[in-house]
């Protein structure tokens, strides 16, 4: 029979690092080969922290379709949905098969600087920002048509699983994770005579492209937040966002429910 490997991702914390122990000794034990990187032929990617720890695990695996789960050792943990007192009762629901997979959206970006274009994906959210705390000026379109010229701290696209992060603190609308869509909410929008931006968060479909063209003179002081990390280019001049091709197949503990999660995380 062949080698059964699962890659553990785990944070630094105290807590994540004995957890880890723990895991690792449990799966030799159930004969699986638990490596501790990202590995190719990995049947499953077990990630132990928080929230962050999954995003992290999610972006070292180059946003691979093999099956993702995390043992929550942080403060949330939307994402994380083992109990690390429940490992044994995890690796006995995965030997019974007893989960489904789920996939779940990422936000596909394509940057344009001026030289060059790229892509780019994230898991939560992108923001573009303004460097220094700067109000940012920049023009939005949605298919090509332009919808308004936004001004103030900034512009968030989020997705269904990354809406009840920073997208919730902003203002946004909790989305459903089966639903194929985007979420676009202003960040401290500037609305007055001088400045009309729309306040309100956008919910539109996923196909839809929604294109952010800052103006020129933030070409070279943008900041672009993916998943709350810092990004600045030089000669940015366009970015187009929209729901990615690829996915990443959250394996979910059968009787896990969308809305008691919410409850208990949020309310
Ligand atoms: P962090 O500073 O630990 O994240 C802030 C909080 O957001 C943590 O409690 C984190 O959970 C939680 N979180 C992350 N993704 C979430 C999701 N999809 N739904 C609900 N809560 C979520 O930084 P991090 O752990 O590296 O996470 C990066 C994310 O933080 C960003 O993608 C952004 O969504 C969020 N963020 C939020 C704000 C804000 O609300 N004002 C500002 C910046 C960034 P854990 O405690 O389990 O880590
Ligand atoms: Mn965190």
């Amino acid at each position: 029979m062949s080698e059964r490997i699962i890659n553990v991702l785990s944070n630094a914390n105290y807590e994540s690092r004995k957890t880890t122990k723990k895991l690792i000794q449990k799966l030799k034990e159930n004969n699986f080969t638990p490596v501790t990187k990202v590995h190719p032929n990995a049947e499953l990617t077990i990630t132990v922290g928080g929230d962050g720890a999954f995003i992290k695990a999610v972006n070292r695996s180059h946003f691979s379709e093999t099956p993702i789960v995390g043992i929550n050792t942080g403060h949330l943990g939307f994402f994380q949905e083992v109990d690390p007192n429940n490992v044994d009762q995890f690796i006995a629901d995965y030997l019974d098969k007893n989960y489904h997979i789920e996939p779940t959206y990422l936000i596909g970006a394509e940057i344009f600087t001026k030289n060059r274009s790229f892509f780019l994906h994230a898991v939560n959210e992108i923001v573009l920002k303004a460097q220094n705390s700067k109000v940012i000026h920049m023009n939005i379109f949605i298919n090509h048509t332009h919808l308004e010229k936004f001004s103030g701290d900034g512009m968030m696209v989020s997705t269904p699983s990354g809406s009840t992060g920073y997208n919730l603190s902003a203002g946004g609308s909790i989305v459903h994770p089966s639903i194929k869509a985007l979420a676009m909410t202003p960040l401290a929008p500037i609305s007055n005579q001088a400045y009309r931006s729309m306040t309100s968060t956008i919910v539109l479909p996923g196909e839809h492209i929604i294109t952010l063209i800052p103006e020129k003179r933030y070409a070279n002081s943008n900041l672009l937040l993916v998943d709350g990390q810092e990004f600045t280019y030089n000669q940015l001049k366009k970015i187009n966002l929209r729901i990615a091709d690829k996915h990443v197949n959250r394996l979910r503990i059968a009787e896990q429910n969308y809305w008691d999660i919410i409850k208990s995380k949020f309310l």
